[in-house]
């Protein structure tokens, strides 16, 4: 099927539903006046001259807009690229160019960026840009209207014209380790992947899912909007941009079902001072991805959010993006260590990426994974595609991993976060791990730095609790000798308010390292 087929099952199946909410404005679809709207958007967009192939660019923080313009697109065949809402006008120049866009669809501005302004200021050096839409102009409504009053049997001749094998979709990787890459994705790559998302959440038409991620990145789009799409559930927007208080206050308005985050936005909710005002009781489920889960926030988010069938993905935005997920019914210990086994129709396997051969179980290695949501190659980038899938479509993904003999897989980092000192390898989520269970951390990330004796050492970059006492590389080590081998206990303590972020959440190591050298020279 493609998106557009699939959409139409779930509204000749649930019609009168609702699909979408947008909480801040009140706003609210069912899936039959979504279906509706999409198909306006679309054959606005047709009459403006988007067709197969285009890249259609959107640039927006997460709204109602943002969703319909995902499903308008993939009605045409035209290509959506998904631009981050936290880019300035040097990165919306690159995307614009090396995606090749034509119509851009973008908000008036966020937060303190006037989107317009960067706009205009990118156009003269972006030569293959034809179109720009702002949302919520008039020109936005005039389009809507043009496409309301349009004849329908249009979209049936395009669709004749669509194969699930086109490509839809780029989705930029969210640039923690460099320059993000274009992921180029197709309609059964995205679709099935959010399809068996939403069915190992065990999803139906009466869930409401709560996504506070962004829609720009996979997290949002497939795992958020397209999960629930393909069951009949509910979007439930809060405000755009995260804030802790504002999640916690939608999930419980709107009676969630199922919430997601990253881990540091299930950090943020478990430390708001008024999580307790907020009735959460409807939560039953959810999702924590995109980097490495604590156990000791695993716990909590089941004790104290409610959400004891919560699940953990781990994935990468090139394979659409999940391949391994827990299962609701897993042992909670399961879910506070692994990221579960490996989704249905995708096959995975551990390598040692020097030999290339198959590690034993339990040996760690590099995570590899092949079938249906390997993504069609890096947009325009034939060498990058080449390196990370080799010849027989095995996706390489530069993540260590550890597979028990029951399938369970443990990602232990990155390879290019891996510590080497002094001739021992140091995964840095263990000791991250480790500093969870002291009192007066909240949160704490580990680097390796250059040493002259050891050629790395390892650095701890914590977030105190208010009032803690002040934290030293002495007091932490009398805190961790007897309870971790002792040289991987932290020579460095540097405490800090937050970390350098991605907008997907993701904390950026390279910036830490590069910190890290000024602070130590
Ligand atoms: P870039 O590729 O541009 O450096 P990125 O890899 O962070 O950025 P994404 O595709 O958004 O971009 O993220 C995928 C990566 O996130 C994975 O390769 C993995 O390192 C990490 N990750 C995802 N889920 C998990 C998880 N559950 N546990 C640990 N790590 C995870
Ligand atoms: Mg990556």
């Amino acid at each position: 099927d493609t998106i557009g087929d699939n959409l139409a099952h779930t509204v000749a199946a649930f019609g009168d539903r609702e699909a979408l909410v947008d909480h801040p404005s009140g706003r609210r679809w069912t899936y039959r006046e979504f279906a509706a709207d999409v198909d306006a958007v679309a054959l606005g967009l047709a009459a403006r001259g988007v067709g197969k192939g285009d890249r259609v660019g959107i640039w927006s923080p997460n709204c109602p807009e943002w969703t319909l313009v995902q499903y308008a697109t993939a009605k045409l065949g035209a290509i959506l690229v998904n631009i981050n809402p936290a880019y300035r006008t040097h990165e919306l120049t690159y995307v614009l160019n090396q995606a090749g866009i034509s119509t851009l669809i973008s908000a008036s501005g966020f937060k303190s960026s006037d989107y317009v302004a960067m706009i205009d200021e990118a156009r003269p050096d972006c030569p293959t840009l034809s179109d720009v839409l702002v949302l919520g102009t008039p020109e936005w409504h005039d389009l809507l209207a043009t496409g309301a009053a349009a004849d329908r049997a249009r979209l049936d001749d395009i669709a004749a014209t669509l194969s699930p094998d086109d490509p839809i979709n780029i989705q930029y990787t969210s640039g923690t380790t460099g320059f993000p890459k274009g992921a180029t994705l197709s309609h059964h790559n995205i679709l099935n992947n959010g399809f068996f998302v939403g069915e190992l959440c065990g999803y139906t038409e009466a869930d409401r899912i709560c996504i506070p991620v962004p829609f720009y990145h996979c997290f949002g789009m497939v795992m958020g909007n397209l999960a629930a799409t393909s069951h009949g559930a509910c979007m439930v927007i809060p405000a755009p941009g995260f804030d802790a208080a504002t999640t916690l206050e939608t999930v419980a308005a709107e009676r969630c079902t199922s919430l997601y985050g990253v881990p540091t936005m299930f950090i943020a909710e478990l430390s708001e001072p008024s999580l307790d005002e907020y009735d959460v009781s409807s939560l039953r489920t959810g999702i924590m991805a995109g980097a490495p889960c604590p156990a000791e926030i695993m716990k909590q988010v089941i004790d104290r959010l409610g959400m004891r069938e919560v699940t953990i993905c781990y994935g990468m935005t090139e394979t659409s993006p999940v391949s391994m997920q827990t299962r609701t019914d897993d042992t909670i210990e399961r879910r506070v260590s692994t990221v579960g086994r490996v989704h249905p129709h995708l096959e995975v396997k551990i390598i040692d990426p020097e030999s290339g051969l198959t590690v034993p179980r339990g040996t760690p290695g590099e995570f590899c994974t092949r079938g249906y949501s390997v993504m069609l190659g890096y947009w325009q980038q034939a060498d990058e595609t080449a390196e990370a899938i080799d010849a027989a479509r095995w996706m390489h993904t530069g993540d260590i991993a550890v597979m028990d003999d029951e399938g369970y897989v443990q990602i232990t980092g990155r390879i290019k976060d891996m510590i080497i000192r002094g001739g021992e390898n140091i995964y840095p989520r263990e000791i991250e791990e480790f500093l969870h269970t002291h009192p007066d951390i909240v949160d704490a990330q580990v680097i390796g730095v250059p040493d002259e004796r050891y050629g790395e050492e390892t650095m701890a970059w914590v977030i105190l609790r208010d009032g803690a006492e002040p934290m030293t590389a002495e007091s932490l080590r009398e805190f961790a000798t007897g309870r971790l081998t002792h040289y991987k206990i932290p020579r460095y303590v540097h405490v800090v308010d937050e970390f350098p972020m991605t907008v997907t959440g993701k904390v950026r190591k390279v910036d830490m390292r590069e910190q890290a050298r000024e602070i130590l020279s």
